[in-house]
């Protein structure tokens, strides 16, 4: 199969990418690493008459960057960038144990981070992660730049939150913050596959105990989020906490049925991870 007709472009500058989406916006799509666009193209199931490819800007850091608040990713920052990154390593523990699951080292080479939170599939880690975090894009247009919070990044299947004539200039994970604790599970029926389902834990310190984010991927359209109350961290270790992550997980998770499993076993499995997740990250944190 080939993919269909289209205009490329090969800019240098983010200006120039800016100035092409003006012209063709509702038409167009940004190549980035090519992982998930290239075989969409050649299966037809995107036929964008104008690609825009990012892979010549010059001057572009290739490596994740940190100030006070963020760790950056600009939009040639690839996978295999991030998971050699010793910022990643040391700051973002959880980005840094999810992108192990993410497809094969050959795709990681190519693929970026951006890339993965513009491509919005919500089976994906990256997705997952910027949520339980509350990570954030900058979209860039010729209208200006707008920052929006990861809440409002994934809008459904395949679909983010930028307008057509917007771009991701950026993506950015909060540093951890201190007695924070994470952790990565996911099930896939093999290694590098896109997972059935998987979830992503934060631990933080409250009065007492600690609270905990889970975000998962693989059980609704978008990445889903259970909040589980602050409490001792002694009561996560107890066998009455997965009963009562039950509840939790069947009250938020509608999770659909596809060709690799039922509803019901995704969500078997969703407290089951979850639970794992959860009891690891609040061990990793320091109560507050
Ligand atoms: C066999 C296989 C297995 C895979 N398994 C997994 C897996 O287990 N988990 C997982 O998470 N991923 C998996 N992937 C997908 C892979 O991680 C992709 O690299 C990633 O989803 C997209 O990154 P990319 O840079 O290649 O983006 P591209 O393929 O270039 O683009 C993807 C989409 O994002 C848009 N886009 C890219 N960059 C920007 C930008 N800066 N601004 C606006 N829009 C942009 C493109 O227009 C396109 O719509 C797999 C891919 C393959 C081929």
């Amino acid at each position: 199969m080939k993919p269909p007709r289209f205009e490329y472009h090969r800019p240098s500058t983010r200006d120039e990418v800016t100035s092409l989406l003006a012209e063709h916006g509702d038409e167009a799509k940004i190549l980035a690493g090519g992982q998930s666009l290239v075989p969409m193209l050649n299966f037809r199931l995107a036929h964008p008459g104008h690609l825009i490819d990012i892979n010549h800007l010059e001057g572009e850091s290739t490596e994740p960057e940190m100030n006070d608040r963020w760790v950056t990713f600009d939009p040639l920052v690839r996978h295999v960038g991030a998971e050699r990154s010793a910022i990643v390593e040391e700051e973002l523990p959880l980005l840094f144990e999810a992108l192990r699951y993410v497809a094969h080292p050959a795709i990681r080479t190519r693929g970026t981070i951006v890339g993965s939170v513009a491509h919005s599939d919500p089976a994906a880690e990256i997705p997952a992660v910027l949520t339980a975090l509350g990570g954030e894009m900058v979209a860039r247009s010729a209208r200006g730049q707008r920052t929006l919070h990861s809440d409002d990044c994934f809008v459904g299947p395949l679909v983010n939150g930028l307008e057509q004539d917007e771009w991701m200039e950026v993506v950015r994970f909060p540093r951890r913050g201190p007695g924070d604790g994470f952790a990565f599970e996911e099930f896939s029926r093999r290694s590098g596959d896109y997972a059935l389902c998987g979830v992503a834990a934060v631990a933080r310190p409250t009065p007492g105990g600690m609270s905990v984010s889970l975000a998962y991927l693989g059980v609704g359209v978008t990445p889903q989020s259970v909040e589980v109350s602050a409490r001792p961290m002694a009561e996560y270790q107890h066998p009455s906490f997965l009963g009562e992550l039950e509840h939790l997980v069947a009250a938020e998770l509608k999770p659909y049925s596809d060709i690799h499993a039922t509803g019901a076993y995704k969500l078997f499995l969703a407290v089951r991870l979850g639970t794992k997740a959860a009891r690891r990250a609040v061990a990793m944190g320091v109560p507050g």
